[in-house]
């Protein structure tokens, strides 16, 4: 398959991420936007894994299926909180006797109870270290434009992402609403002399409580324009589709204008919102492989 570390260096990526299915029924659906989404030639798509490892069979299980049947790579999230070395070590070592060459690493969070998670691993540094023993693969990092929520200070967040991205190839960012967040942390990082290239991650939401309640999780502030815009739509499933649809498009043209090196969807398991930012935007039409030249 391919690296995405190398297939950031050769052109702007497009990628969507997938949450793993967990029920049946969910796994019927997860298949059909798949296909769906699939017939773009996205650069590569992700899954994501539960906290703590509750979705750890069902992520791995897709992603090699994905990455087997369809013409682009498919990543797996991989959170270390709460695993023991040899848990890790016999996951990554499927990844790759399976063929997948690509891991987005991450701490993932401890319990929100405050109870100790117990295992191996603290923070994503760590996992990234067993990576490399593991294999060859191509490593990213999670990032947070606006800070990350338990950081208490941005400087220091800002040196412990630098850090991490001295042993990973690329980061791929948390979604924001204001594209100066990203440009911002893209600024503080080059200023520690990191140049690793940092991927935004957009959301075209489908809840208007779901992004209060997601952005206050991840300490994501949204703007009062924004919140005004979702205030007229909010009870509406439509129209706030619909603008979600239209706000994830105004930020991923800012984002594009500003040269970033790829553009990261969150699907939420929906295919329609994401095909229509794509077309907005001028990305992967249909039958055209890869994207348009940055
Ligand atoms: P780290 O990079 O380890 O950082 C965590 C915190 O510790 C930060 O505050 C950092 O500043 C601080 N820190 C880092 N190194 C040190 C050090 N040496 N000493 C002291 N402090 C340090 N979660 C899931 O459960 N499943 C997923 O699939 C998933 N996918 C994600 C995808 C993306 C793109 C993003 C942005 C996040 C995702 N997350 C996921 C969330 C992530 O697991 C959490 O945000 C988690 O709290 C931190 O993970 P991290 O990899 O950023 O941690």
């Amino acid at each position: 398959m391919a690296q995405i570390a190398d297939l950031l260096a050769a052109r702007r990526t497009v990628s969507f991420e997938f949450p793993p299915p967990k029920t049946p029924e969910a796994l019927v659906a997860f298949d059909e936007t798949m296909d769906d989404l699939a017939r773009l030639a996205p650069d590569f798509v992700s899954v994501t894994y539960g906290a703590l490892g509750t979705t750890r069979d069902t992520t791995r299980d897709v992603v090699i299926r994905v990455d087997k049947e369809r013409p682009f790579p498919a990543m797996p999230h991989l959170t270390c909180v709460g695993h023991d070395r040899a848990e890790m070590t016999g996951l990554l070592t499927h990844y790759r006797d399976a063929g997948i060459e690509n891991v987005l690493a991450l701490a993932g969070d401890p319990p929100a109870d405050g109870s100790d998670p117990g295992g191996d691993f603290t923070y994503a540094t760590e996992l990234i270290e067993l990576i490399a023993e593991v294999g060859d693969f191509s490593v990213g990092v999670a990032a947070f434009p606006e800070v990350h929520p338990r950081s208490a200070d941005v400087a220091v967040d800002r040196r412990f992402l630098a850090a991490k991205l001295e042993v990973a190839d690329y980061a791929i960012t948390q979604f924001f609403w204001d594209a100066a967040d990203y440009l911002r942390m893209v600024d503080e990082l080059s200023a520690l002399g990191c140049d690793k290239p940092l991927v935004p991650g957009v959301m075209p939401f489908i809840s208007v409580p779901g992004v209060r309640r997601m952005s206050a999780m991840n300490g994501s502030v949204v703007p009062a324009a924004l919140d005004a815009r979702l205030q007229r739509v909010e009870g509406d499933k439509d129209a706030t589709r619909a603008l979600g649809v239209e706000v994830a498009s105004e930020l991923g043209a800012e984002l594009l204008a500003a040269g970033v090196p790829g553009l990261h969807l969150y699907t939420m398991n929906r295919a329609a919102s994401v095909r229509q930012v794509c077309t907005n935007l001028g990305l992967l039409q249909e039958g055209q492989a890869g994207s348009p030249p940055s």
